[in-house]
């Protein structure tokens, strides 16, 4: 399988669904739902059905979704907090992007390394991180609290919005979705978390291999994951699978 087989599947027309998700690993079995060709569509949302403990709000927003959309004309992009602004070059290569869907959630580490560097002052490191994630807009969201599961609860509000503005300047027509993971049924997980990183198109062919549950995955352009590699070394993610060259190539 070619490393830009998604793209050149699409033909680069309009009409194209791009997806903007976290990296993290309990998206991930949602999101291949969006990118498997071979499954039917009343079988991909039976798939998400198990996914969820029960029919929640979250279950049927993601199956109406996979309703609207075509894994063949849709396409995947991950990585720290679901960071439009930090996937800019690689959005920038997809000609006739027709929606952006922007999947974000809680208990998230991206949001996690923006409520540290809120509440402990930054360091030039934490402050990269934070500048990445587009941090002087979460700025008042801390306003005097140093709790820092406080500022993260703030600062995950504060996200979608923050991610709807900056996704307007790709695509006009953008929807939010917020997954709760907490209503998500997981299979127990080992103790070691491993990192994914991916071209564009490669979902969900990519995972073949890893550990599921405990794979968190990047997706996009090379330029682009620099900064999501260090937040993802920040929480503590160290074994990496890297699958090969991200140019994506017309
Ligand atoms: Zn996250």
């Amino acid at each position: 399988m070619s490393n830009d087989e998604g793209l050149a599947a699409l033909g680069h027309d309009s009409g194209i669904v791009v997806i903007v998700a976290c990296m993290d690993r309990r998206l991930v079995e949602i999101l291949k739902l969006f990118r498997d060709r071979e499954t039917p569509l009343k079988v991909r949302q039976e798939r998400l059905r198990s996914l969820f403990n029960r029919e929640t709000e979250d279950y049927k927003a993601l199956s109406g979704l996979l309703a609207e959309t075509t894994p063949e004309r849709t396409l995947v992009l991950t990585n720290a907090g679901a960071n439009v602004k930090g996937l800019s070059k690689t959005l920038g290569e997809i000609r006739g992007i027709s929606r952006l869907v922007v999947m974000t959630h809680n208990d998230c580490g991206g949001m996690k390394v923006v409520a540290n560097g809120l509440s402990s002052g930054a360091t030039e490191e934490s402050d990269e991180l934070f500048r990445h994630l587009g941090g002087s807009r979460y700025k008042s969201a801390a306003g005097n609290s140093r709790d820092i599961e406080e500022i993260k609860e703030r600062v995950e509000m504060l996200n979608p919005g923050v991610q709807r503005e900056a996704a307007r300047s790709f695509c006009t027509k953008v929807a939010i979705v917020q997954v709760d993971v907490r209503g998500l049924r997981q299979e127990p997980e080992g103790n070691e978390h491993w990192l994914l990183v991916a071209p564009v198109g490669q979902y969900p062919h990519a995972f073949d291999g890893t550990p599921r549950w405990q794979t968190y995955g990047i997706v996009g352009n090379k330029e682009d994951e620099v900064v999501d590699r260090k937040i993802a070394a920040t929480l503590g993610i160290s074994r990496i699978v890297d699958r090969g060259p991200r140019k994506i190539s017309r």
